[in-house]
């Protein structure tokens, strides 16, 4: 059997970092320890590393996430590669990763990894998720199913994944739906085949989208200065079903007159917003003010589809049609 062909792009992450002994924090290493593992990642893999950027994920910006998405199709366009992993930071990880889904059209498997533990901590995670993800990336099933996230030997699709926990090794779940497979010591299963993929073909990232969480006791002040503000867009994380504070239907008024688009998740992390209750500040009236709902995704995800969406010059009409499908 032939090996299979595996392109690693290293971005940073605790997944390169080290304890700094003198201060006992976890900081970037000189050199990223994963470029000299001596041990084969995979028996059936041929790896190629490249190391783009060296960053703490919240260093990550949507500017780097069009830089990989950029990477992998040139390359892919010169070479031929079975599949793709990204090593990356956990912290903002499902972002780039739902990017990447939404931005790539290739077939090709794109698996983004990751670790909790330094590669010097005990109980490191970080070459034994490259290893999972190494063997994902390899795996033809994994074909078509869009970028999946792997860690903890679960698969997870891009649009349901989450970091749940700051520091459990089983930090990332997708939250009512689970993951779509699992990697074993012999094999790599899929158990799901995710159905609502969703493309945009994003070729620059230069608009600002604000993320704002509802609280009981919210007025308008806040969301108000974003009229003045270099915003294009924002995301709400509404409450329960979908649903503001009275206190901030002004906001939501002046915003919407002034033709800045308002999406609206849920801060609970299970379920869709829906238009089911009438008060002032209801669902049923933020949808009538021109709020658009979101289907499911969580608040840092709509975030990066509505500055993916106006980035790409969507009119209105679209942007509410590829937060509703
Ligand atoms: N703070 C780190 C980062 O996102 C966490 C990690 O990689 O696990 O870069």
């Amino acid at each position: 059997m032939s090996k299979k062909q595996i392109l690693i792009i290293h971005t940073g992450g605790t997944i390169s970092m080290k304890v700094d002994q003198q201060s006992g924090t976890v900081k970037p290493a000189d050199t990223n320890p994963l470029l000299s593992v001596d041990q084969p990642l995979d028996e059936s893999a041929v790896i190629a590393s490249v190391e783009p950027f060296h960053l703490p994920s919240p260093s990550i910006t949507p500017k780097e996430m069009l830089e990989l998405k950029i990477l992998i199709d040139q390359t892919l366009q010169k070479q031929h590669f079975d599949g793709v992993v990204i090593t990356h930071g956990t912290d903002t990880l499902e972002e780039t990763a739902y990017f990447l889904d939404m931005a790539l059209e290739t077939e090709t498997p794109v698996i983004v990894t990751g670790a909790m533990r330094s590669s010097d901590q005990i109980g490191t995670d970080g070459l034994s998720n490259l290893m999972s993800a190494v063997r994902t990336a390899g795996c033809s099933e994994a074909r078509g199913k869009g970028v999946l996230v792997v860690l903890n030997d679960e698969i997870h699709a891009a649009d349901n994944v989450t970091k749940t926990h700051t520091s459990s090794l089983s930090t990332f779940q997708s939250p009512q739906y689970g993951p779509i497979g699992i990697v074993t010591k012999r094999n790599v299963h899929f158990h799901q085949q995710p159905i609502r993929r969703q493309k945009i073909p994003v070729t620059s990232v230069n608009k600002r989208v604000a993320l704002i969480k509802a609280y009981a006791g919210m007025d308008s002040h806040l969301l108000l200065l974003l009229k003045d503000l270099p915003y294009d867009g924002v995301v709400i994380e509404a409450l329960g079903q979908g649903n503001l504070p009275p206190a901030v239907v002004p906001a939501i008024k002046e915003l919407i007159h002034q033709n800045i688009p308002i999406v609206l998740v849920s801060r609970c992390f299970n379920g869709i917003v829906q238009d089911v209750y009438g008060y002032e500040g209801g669902g049923k009236h933020l949808k009538e003010l021109g709020v658009i709902f979101s289907n499911g995704l969580n608040g840092q995800k709509a975030r990066i589809k509505l500055l993916m969406a106006l980035a790409s010059n969507f009119a209105p009409e679209q942007i509410k049609k590829v937060f509703e499908q």
